[in-house]
């Protein structure tokens, strides 16, 4: 199978999944995850699979990604927090949907990496910092949408902090029968938070 047909299969099952956002949809069918993962796992780039990328972390599975995506409902004009570049899978997906993605990993090599693969794909509109992400950004904040692509044991108070009213936060959080994908929205009164899914992320450290 030529790698088009693989990731046109790939589409196809992210809908069948339950994926419905034409425009995440569509970034995922334009950025090319082989650039994203290392080079002998390259076949495996399009199958809906977790793939390592070093460092003991893992690049989610596309329909995770997908999900995740979807859940933030990220629109064109937005400034969106991604915590845990990783390869910077995810962080293109975002660069493609909204205005400017900030980005931070604390593995600075990842980073590195990241940065190098987005400059590749000529995407400018992403802005990275080797850190510890549960912090956030304050200098940047707030933030329309919010990202955590690892899991605390509780949704992180720097982060709700920096979420814009009307803004939108997707989180994994540990809970007592496993990991839960959480949204919150902040409203003028306050914060709202759904129990999405079960995930599986590697921790927030
Ligand atoms: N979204 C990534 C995969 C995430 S794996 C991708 O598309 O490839 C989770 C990432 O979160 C790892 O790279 C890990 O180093 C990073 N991470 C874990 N704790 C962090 C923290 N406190 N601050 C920033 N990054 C963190």
């Amino acid at each position: 199978m030529t790698p088009s047909a693989r990731k046109i299969r790939l589409i196809l099952e992210l809908r069948s999944g339950g994926v419905t956002d034409t425009r995440a949809l569509g970034a995922m069918e334009r950025i090319p995850r082989e650039l994203f993962v290392p080079a002998p796992f390259r076949d495996k780039a399009y199958d809906d699979v977790a793939l390592p990328i070093g460092h003991h972390q893992t690049l989610s599975a596309p329909l995770v990604v997908a999900r995740m995506t979807q859940a933030l409902e990220v629109g064109e004009r937005h400034k969106v927090l991604e915590i845990g570049t990783g390869s910077g899978y995810q962080t293109a997906v975002l660069a493609f949907l909204c205005r400017r993605v900030y980005t931070v990993e604390r593995i600075t090599e990842l980073l590195v990496e990241a940065e190098a693969r987005l400059a590749e794909l000529r995407i400018t509109n992403v802005t990275a910092l080797s850190g510890d992400g549960a912090l956030g950004w304050p200098h940047q904040a707030p933030f329309d949408r919010v990202m955590v692509t690892a899991a605390a044991p509780s949704v992180p108070a720097a982060l709700v902090d920096q979420l814009a009213v009307d803004g939108v936060m997707v989180t994994p959080v540990e809970g007592e029968g496993g990991q839960r994908l959480i949204r919150v929205r902040r409203t003028e009164q306050g914060f709202e938070t759904e129990d999405l899914a079960p995930v599986n992320f590697v921790p927030l450290v």
